[in-house]
Parts: structure tokens; C-alpha cells; sequence
């Protein structure tokens, strides 16, 4: 039995996780040094195992770092078609010291967890999908579709010289499908085949500043700010109120989030005054439609007011066409859940931000899935060391099936 084969390796697997989370592998725009030596450590692990190809599509940033991508492959009997897992290398700053009670660049072992910044976020994912390639190989078997493994860099600041430059510079096959275990809950019951679409904007309205005690002389742009805010808020949640029950929540949400200091006194009428939102749109809408909207309640203020009031977009992404629930990628993984762990999973769409959105809107059929603790991005972050092996486990089973 292959789960057996991935049991044996439980120790290599955490051994492995302790020598690469020293290798800190933190985003150059987060103010680390990026990925490419974690990079070497992984492809020391793949080159171990024996594949059929390692390739490394690397990205350039805009900072000059050099951004790691790693693709590999074991050919199966069908060379037509492969299963991917992709995995990424970086990881988040591990944020106020104070508040890990060990030292977040040593993976610390205790008990069924492993202490450390990227040790589930998303090592978890990466030490299981290589381990279970190397239990196959262990195993002498030879899989019906080729076996794929994806590193790559740059996800946790928005996927551009990882996930993103990898679908323009390698040839993924039209039968290919992807596995991406980055988002998951506690007993592995969740499947993710959807994400919303995601706006970030700012309304930057500009006014008249004026004394506190002259507002006839002025024009009160935080006013204004806000009337046009509420305003946006109502409107898109009226407009835009469709409901999908495989979303928590079932509907797109508008939230005004960030606000911009603007005047450093109580005694003077603001000039400039800058909201911030964070939408998340459901995959039956276009953010363009959303933004028509946004735009027509602007122009009613510029006018009501005689100003000027500007909408910036910040961030935006068109949510990607969900997976069919009937794929085999997601029938395999319903199957596999069923069988091995007894358990009857769900399928879920969440408020987006996995690599999985990228490759579905290439048509690309993508399942995320893994078994995970909330605690990414979190102090003292943790991979269980039960969930790293038996999430691997199903990888192996799900390498087979495909
Ligand atoms: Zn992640």
C-alpha cells in the first residue's frame, strides 16, 4: 500500500522540513532576499528522488532579484497528461519577534507540530508532494498519467513572477490538472473549486482646505469622502446581491477598510480625504461592471459638489470560471477523502488569493485543498506533523489515480 511507503518517510519529511525553514526565503518587496536559495535546497530534494525533468523558469523582479520557479516531471504510461502539485517557496516575514516563543527561522519539534515562519504556509504542502513522489518511486510503481511538481516563488505578494509568469513561459498540456494544497481547514474536509474576484480602490476626493471655525471659506473633503463612500457601499451591495451558497459568505462583499490620516489637526478643514475598499465579487458578476457603478456615483458627487473626486484601483483580478464539480480532479479527491478518511467533504469557494484562480482562468481544471490549523501568517506558526504525513498520503493516492 503506498500509504505505507509515505509512513515510512515521516522522518525524512520532518528532517527535511527543519533544514529548509532556516533557508528563509522571504519576498524582496517584503524586505527579504527572495526565494533562490530555498530554491537550491528543493531542487536538491527533486534531483534526489530522480525525475524525468526539472526545469527552472525564472522570473527577474522589478527589484533585479532573481525569482525561482521549479517545474518537474515523471513520466507516466500516458505521457499526454499530468497531475500537478504546486507548492510556493516563499513565505511571510515572521512580524513582531516578541510574540513566537521560539525563534522563527529554527523549526522547532514538539510533540505533533512543527514551530516555525512557512511550516505549513506552505511547506506543508511542498515536503508532501516531494515525499509522496519520492514513496511512488519507492514503490517501484509506475503512474498511468505523468507526475508533476510545481515550487514557486513570489505568491504571498500577488503571484506576478511566480504562478503568473510560469503559465506565460511553460507549455502545461491541454489534459493537465492541478492540485494546490495552500488553504484548507482542520479535518481536510474542504474542497476549493471557486474564488471570488477581488477590487481594491481608493476614493481620493479633493476639497477646499480652510480654517475649523471657516467652513464657508473651504470645502470639506472628508465630507464629502464619506457621503460618497456610504453611498458606494449602499449601491453595490443593492446592485450587485446574488447568492452562492458554496461561499462563505454567499455573497460579494464591499467593505470600506483602510481610511488615510488627512489633516493632523481638529482646527482645519480637510482638503484631500482617501477611502479605501476591499471587494470581493462573485464569479457571475465583471469587476468592470462593478467599477461602471462606482464610477456613476462619483460623477453624481463631482457634480453635486462642483469638485473633483478620483477612483484608483489598486488591485484587480476578474474571478476565474470555477472548476467543474464533475472533473476528474475533484471527483478523484472526493473519492480519495471518502475512502480514507472516512469523511464527507464539501465544496467550498472562498474570497480569493490562491495561485488556483491563475490557472483557471487559463482553463485549467484546480482543486485547493490540504489539512491545516488557521495559524499562516500567525506567531508561532505550525505544520502538524499527522497532517504533513497523511495529506502526503493523499497526494501519493491521488498521483496514482490521475
Ligand atoms: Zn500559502
Amino acid at each position: 500500500m503506498i500509504e505505507n511507503e509515505v509512513e515510512k518517510l515521516r522522518n525524512e519529511m520532518v528532517e527535511a522540513m527543519k533544514k529548509m525553514i532556516p533557508i528563509v526565503a522571504i519576498s524582496p518587496e517584503s524586505g527579504g532576499k527572495g526565494e533562490e536559495e530555498r530554491a537550491k535546497f528543493v531542487e536538491s530534494l527533486l534531483k534526489d528522488i530522480g525525475f524525468d525533468e526539472i526545469k527552472r523558469i525564472d522570473a527577474i523582479d522589478h527589484l533585479g532579484f532573481k525569482r525561482p520557479n521549479i517545474v518537474a516531471k515523471i513520466y507516466g504510461q500516458n505521457k499526454e497528461r499530468t497531475l500537478w502539485i504546486a507548492a510556493h517557496m516563499d513565505t511571510v516575514p515572521e512580524g513582531d519577534r516578541n510574540l513566537w516563543k521560539t525563534d522563527p527561522f529554527k523549526a522547532h519539534v514538539e510533540n505533533d507540530k512543527i514551530y516555525g515562519r512557512g511550516t505549513e504556509d506552505n511547506g506543508q504542502a511542498l515536503i508532501g508532494a516531494i515525499f509522496a513522489i519520492k514513496a511512488i518511486r519507492n514503490s517501484g510503481t509506475k503512474t498511468k498519467s505523468n507526475i508533476g511538481f510545481i515550487a514557486v516563488s513570489d505568491e504571498e505578494v500577488g503571484s506576478k513572477y511566480g504562478m503568473e509568469y510560469l503559465v506565460e513561459h511553460y507549455d502545461f498540456g491541454k489534459n493537465d490538472s492541478f492540485l494546490i494544497p495552500d488553504s484548507g481547514n482542520e479535518d481536510g474536509s474542504e474542497i476549493e473549486i471557486a474564488e471570488k474576484g477581488i477590487l481594491w480602490f481608493s476614493i481620493v476626493t479633493h476639497g477646499i482646505q480652510s480654517h475649523g471655525s471657516r467652513p464657508d471659506l473651504g470645502k470639506n473633503a472628508h465630507r464629502i469622502g464619506m457621503e460618497v463612500s456610504l453611498e458606494i457601499d449602499k449601491i453595490l451591495h443593492e446592485k450587485f446581491n446574488s447568492i452562492n451558497e458554496i461561499f462563505t459568505p454567499p455573497y460579494s462583499t464591499f467593505e470600506p477598510t483602510k481610511k488615510d490620516a488627512n489633516v493632523s489637526n481638529i482646527n482645519t478643514i480637510p482638503g484631500t480625504d482617501i477611502i479605501y475598499f476591499d471587494s470581493r465579487v462573485l464569479p457571475s458578476y465583471k469587476i468592470d461592471d462593478v467599477i461602471e457603478t462606482i464610477r456613476g456615483v462619483i460623477e453624481k458627487y463631482e457634480k453635486k459638489y462642483n469638485t473633483k473626486i478620483e477612483l484608483k484601483i489598486i488591485q484587480k483580478a476578474d474571478p476565474a470560471k470555477p472548476t467543474d464539480i464533475n472533473d476528474k480532479v475533484v471527483q478523484d479527491l472526493i473519492k480519495i477523502l471518502k475512502e480514507t478518511r472516512k469523511i464527507n467533504p464539501k465544496i467550498i469557494g472562498i474570497g480569493g488569493g490562491t495561485v488556483a484562480a491563475i490557472l483557471r482562468r487559463k482553463g485549467y481544471p484546480a482543486v485547493v485543498w490540504s489539512t491545516l490549523d488557521p495559524v499562516e501568517h500567525s506567531p508561532n506558526e505550525y505544520c502538524k506533523i499527522s497532517n504533513l504525513v497523511n495529506d502526503a498520503k493523499v497526494f501519493a493516492l491521488m498521483y496514482l489515480n490521475f
